[in-house]
């Protein structure tokens, strides 16, 4: 929540920067962990340090992965290898010494013997070494606690959760490998300055886009050390280079700096001064653009990056020299592992660790969603709303690129995973009897009576309760929201009769009522918002002038030559479906569930006795969002989404259900609305009800 919070923040720093470039320098500034952030993790470090010195004599805790490769950001874990080599060799050497002087131990052997006589640490498992581990963590340092053992896992590893810190660590041992594409990692972004503002820019366009960043551990999506190894690959592949291959760069070390792990060569200097400046002058801007082109177009399933090389290779070729050196023992180490790579939709190999593809978890699904991300990202990057920064003050640069969901994954399935549903059971809540009759008077269009006001009472908890503005969802813009007018367009599919209406007040008789006739649609060429509820019941046609008292703002043109809008097409054609459906296109323009309870308790406390406004808890929460709305007044919108609603089940398990899709949240605000309105729509929509019925 601290990250969001912040990055709605960052979205204002961004608007004002001056330029893209200046852009992505805020991105770092924003993300990346203060000066005080890093104290405390090394205070953490050296506790730890201390502690495991006690029971793992001469042991060396080694911190690596993102708190120290220079891509940090603010909730990074704390990833720590715990080197015991040291540590075995006192081991054996006492084992030795003790054995020789039967009772005369040292006294530090004495001392450890709680722990190192538990355990040869010669012979022990990782998941053995580990449950000690954690069993120190547990009993002897201050303030850990959530500790677990993770000891089947590829790399075993003991997880735990400083409480006062607010940070969560992961302890591995025999993970040099991790310390050393540290180390790589670093040495990179000492070559060059841009790879930095590069990679924090597109991490967190891959995390908005849910193509990155894996929550749960596992799971097809790319991880932050795989996408850190597109981008330098992608640096790689510039004209000319902006960063040499891993090959180049063993050339430049010197002898000392000769490393070998595992089997792996890791050679490469230590300091960025053995290595000449790239020519390149391409700015950040340029290149940001560069990378979503660059990887729009790559064969992903034909080739292999290496990084080792600098080039793609591709995968036919790569495939027979693999069967041409086959599995066997490293003759130089001995080392008997299998040497072959796992290939996949996307095949990334770690520039040490040859026979290990670092995007091996991705699926082709997520390999698609990628390249689309990019193409739609290359294309945005291509308009002027990119390159420049809006003199009007809207949103422009990396601020859309950012956004949480672009068109282009519209229609790719990608919705249904993202879309987060509310049902609100079926109640013999009625319409007042009057709006009844001129429902009935109208031709009978309410087949679906009870669907039919739920719609009406959730467009008017959106519209009146909490201020959004809602409109038809097949793309008519919301342009001044203070002129908006709610309407609900029923419309007949077998006549194609409209009836739309303005809901000005919450009273729901004010929802209803004409704005066009004998089955004409009406352009949309002002500011009415109309809602359609599609039904698939035949009925007479709908005459206006039917209906007496209602408000209607009605368009200025009657759209004779108006074309039917491809979503009113789709409810046209869906028409067969038994299921009743509507659909509404909404905006958010405050955040209504941020200190709302306060809101209420303290709006309560003035009304002095009255615990409830006239109008009871609906007039309340009007009067809460409006509090809310005063106190942070905005004026941009804060999110879009769209709102979907159909009947789903028969007789006792009828319920409407709503589905929400996020649009445009470069905020990432989304989830927490959706969170609020879970239990608030369907409850506001019921007293809606009880209220008017
Ligand atoms: P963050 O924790 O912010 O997601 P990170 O870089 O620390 O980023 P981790 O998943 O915590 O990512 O991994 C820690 C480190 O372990 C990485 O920085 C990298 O050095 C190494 N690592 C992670 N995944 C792989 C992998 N698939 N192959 C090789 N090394 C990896
Ligand atoms: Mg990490």
């Amino acid at each position: 929540r601290s990250v969001q919070l912040s990055l709605e923040h960052l979205t204002q720093g961004l608007c004002q920067a001056a330029s893209v470039n200046e852009q992505m320098l805020k991105v770092v500034e924003s993300f990346q962990l203060s000066e005080s952030e890093k104290k405390v993790r090394s205070l953490l470090v050296e506790l730890l340090q201390e502690v495991f010195t006690e029971f793992f004599p001469e042991c060396c805790i080694l911190p690596f992965g993102s708190s120290v490769n220079t891509f940090d950001i603010h909730s990074c874990d704390l990833d720590l290898l715990l080197d015991l080599e040291n540590t075995k060799t006192f081991q054996a050497q006492n084992k030795g010494s003790s054995e020789q002087a039967g009772e005369g131990q040292s006294e530090d052997a004495r001392s450890e013997d709680s722990i190192l006589s538990d355990i040869d640490l010669s012979t022990a498992s990782p998941a053995e070494v580990l449950e000690l581990v954690a069993a120190v963590l547990r009993k002897c340092v201050p303030g850990v606690h959530k500790v677990q053992v993770l000891g089947t896992a590829r790399l075993p590893v003991v997880k735990f959760s400083h409480r006062e810190l607010g940070l969560q660590g992961d302890i591995t041992i025999n993970n040099k490998l991790a310390v050393r594409n540290t180390r790589f990692l670093q040495l990179c972004s000492g070559l060059d300055a841009r790879l930095r503002p590069l990679v924090y820019s597109i991490r967190y366009w891959a995390k908005q886009k849910q193509l990155a960043g894996n929550p749960f551990g596992g799971g097809p999506l790319l991880n932050n050390y795989a996408l850190t190894l597109l981008v330098i690959f992608f640096l790689q592949n510039q004209d000319p280079p902006i960063l040499l291959s891993v090959n180049q760069l063993k050339e430049l070390a010197c002898e000392e700096e000769e490393c070998v792990i595992e089997g792996w060569d890791c050679t490469f200097p230590s300091q960025p001064i053995a290595v000449p400046p790239s020519k390149n002058t391409e700015d950040l801007c340029a290149l940001l653009a560069g990378f979503f082109s660059f990887y729009a177009q790559f064969d992903f399933s034909g080739s292999v990056i290496s990084l080792r090389e600098g080039k793609s290779l591709p995968i036919t070729g790569f495939l027979s020299k693999e069967a041409e050196e086959g599995e066997g023992t490293d003759e130089q180490t001995g080392d008997s592992r299998p040497k072959s790579v796992k290939l996949g939709p996307v095949n990334v190999l770690d520039p040490f660790e040859l026979c290990h593809n670092v995007a091996g978890n991705l699926n082709e699904r997520t390999q698609k969603a990628f390249r689309r991300e990019c193409e739609e990202a290359a294309k945005y990057c291509r308009s002027l709303q990119y390159q420049r920064k809006s003199a009007k003050g809207k949103v422009w640069g990396l601020v859309r690129l950012f956004a949480s969901r672009s068109a282009g994954a519209q229609g790719s399935g990608r919705e249904a995973e993202r879309e987060l549903s509310i049902c609100i059971p079926f109640k013999a809540a009625r319409l007042p009897d009057t709006v009844c009759s001129q429902l009935h008077s109208a031709g009978g269009l309410f087949r679906e009576p009870w669907f039919e006001k739920v719609c009406c009472a959730v467009v008017a908890v959106l519209k009146d309760v909490l201020k959004c503005s809602v409109a038809p969802s097949d793309g008519s813009e919301v342009r001044d929201r203070q002129e908006e007018v709610i309407c609900v367009a029923v419309k007949d599919t077998a006549t194609s009769a409209h009836m739309d209406a303005t809901a000005g007040d919450v009273t729901l008789t004010d929802c209803i009522g004409p704005a066009s006739k004998n089955g004409q649609r009406v352009q949309e060429t002002n500011n009415n918002f109309k809602p359609e509820i599609c039904t698939s019941s035949p009925t007479k046609e709908y005459n206006p002038e039917d209906t007496a008292h209602t408000r209607v703002k009605r368009p200025s043109s009657t759209g004779n030559g108006s074309q039917e809008s491809p979503a009113s097409k789709k409810q046209r054609l869906d028409s067969g479906s038994k299921h009743p459906t509507a659909q509404w296109h909404c905006l958010l323009w405050h955040k209504v569930w941020a200190g709302r309870r306060k809101v209420r308790r303290d709006l309560l406390k003035s009304l002095q006795g009255d615990s409830m406004p006239e109008g009871g808890s609906v007039e309340l929460e009007t009067q809460v969002t409006e509090r809310i709305a005063q106190e942070h007044p905005g004026g941009e919108k804060l999110l879009e989404f769209t709102l979907e609603a159909e009947v789903l089940g028969v007789t006792e398990n009828t319920r409407t259900v709503l589905k929400l899709t996020p649009g445009e949240d470069h905020l990432g605000l989304f989830q927490d609305f959706f969170h609020f309105l879970e239990s608030f729509l369907p409850k506001m929509t019921e007293k809606l009800l009880e209220k008017l019925g």
